[in-house]
C-alpha cells in the first residue's frame, strides 16, 4: 500500500459494486469499466462450479512459518492461480503505519485493498489473503493478477524501521515464493509498488536497500537458478 495520495472511493479499489443489470450484460462486448468487471465476475462464477475449485481449508497457509489473520473478502477475488493466472511477480510495498494498523486495514472492507503478506519490523509474517487468490495492492488489474504483495512494517521516510529481521524475514518468504512460481530472482520479477506501471505509489521509497535485499533474496533461494553446487548428470 503506502501513501496513497489519493485515497478515496474512486480510488484504486477494483471489482466494487457489481450490479446484477452489469452480470447479466457480462460477455464479449465488455471493454470498460463496469463490463470488464462483470466479465470478471462471470469468470468468478465459472470457477465455483463444482469440481473447478481447489479445495481449501480455512486458515491454511502458503508459508510454513506465517501466521494466518483473513483479510476482509472485500479486499480480494477469489481466484485459482497458478493455473488461471501465471504468477510472475513479488511486489514489495512499505505500509506508512504500523503492523497492527496495517492488519485493521485490510481486515475492513471499505478499505479496497490488501496484500496476501505483512512482515513485521521484528521478522514476524501473516499472511492474510491465501496465493491462490488476486489481492487488490498493486492498484493494476493485470500486476494483481501476476503477483503476490508483501507488506513491510514503517514508513517509506524512516530508514531505521527496515530492521535486519524484516529484511531477513522477508527475503526469506521472497524467496520461497519465487522457489514455488518459478520467478527469477532479478529485479525484473521482484519489484516495488512504485514500480508497477500507472501507479501513484512511491513505496517502499528510497530507503530500501535493495541491494541488500536481493542479496539476501539469492542467498535464501532453493531455486534450480540458485544453488552452486548444481551439476550437469548427463556428459560434457
Ligand atoms: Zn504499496
Amino acid at each position: 500500500m503506502g501513501t496513497n495520495r489519493n485515497a478515496g472511493p474512486s480510488g484504486k479499489g477494483p471489482e466494487r459494486g457489481i450490479s446484477r443489470r452489469s452480470l447479466l450484460i457480462g460477455g464479449g462486448a465488455a471493454v470498460v469499466g463496469g463490463g470488464a468487471l462483470a466479465a470478471e465476475q462471470i469468470r468468478r462464477v465459472w470457477w465455483r462450479v463444482p469440481g473447478v475449485d481447489k479445495p481449501r481449508e480455512p486458515g491454511e497457509l502458503d508459508y510454513a512459518g506465517a501466521r494466518w489473520i483473513a483479510a476482509s473478502e472485500a479486499n480480494w477475488r477469489r481466484a485459482d492461480r497458478p493455473g488461471d493466472y501465471d504468477v510472475d511477480r513479488v511486489i514489495i510495498h512499505v505500509t506508512q503505519g504500523s503492523y497492527a494498523s496495517a492488519v485493521k486495514v485490510f481486515q475492513d472492507p471499505a478499505h479496497q485493498a490488501a496484500t496476501h503478506y505483512i512482515v513485521g519490523q521484528d521478522g514476524g509474517v501473516t499472511q492474510m489473503i491465501r496465493e491462490l487468490d488476486v489481492a487488490y495492492h498493486a492498484g493494476n488489474r493485470s500486476f494483481n493478477e501476476r503477483s503476490v504483495g508483501i507488506e513491510h512494517e514503517g514508513f517509506v521516510d524512516r530508514p531505521q524501521d527496515f530492521t535486519t529481521a524484516m529484511y531477513e524475514s522477508s527475503a526469506r518468504l521472497t524467496a520461497s515464493i519465487c522457489a514455488r512460481y518459478g520467478i527469477p530472482v532479478d529485479r525484473e520479477h521482484i519489484i516495488g509498488h512504485v514500480e508497477v506501471p500507472g501507479t501513484d505509489h512511491t513505496d517502499p521509497g528510497p530507503h530500501w536497500d535493495w541491494k541488500r535485499y536481493m542479496k539476501l533474496v539469492r542467498a535464501a533461494s532453493t531455486g534450480p537458478s540458485a544453488g552452486p553446487s548444481a551439476t550437469s548428470p548427463g556428459p560434457s
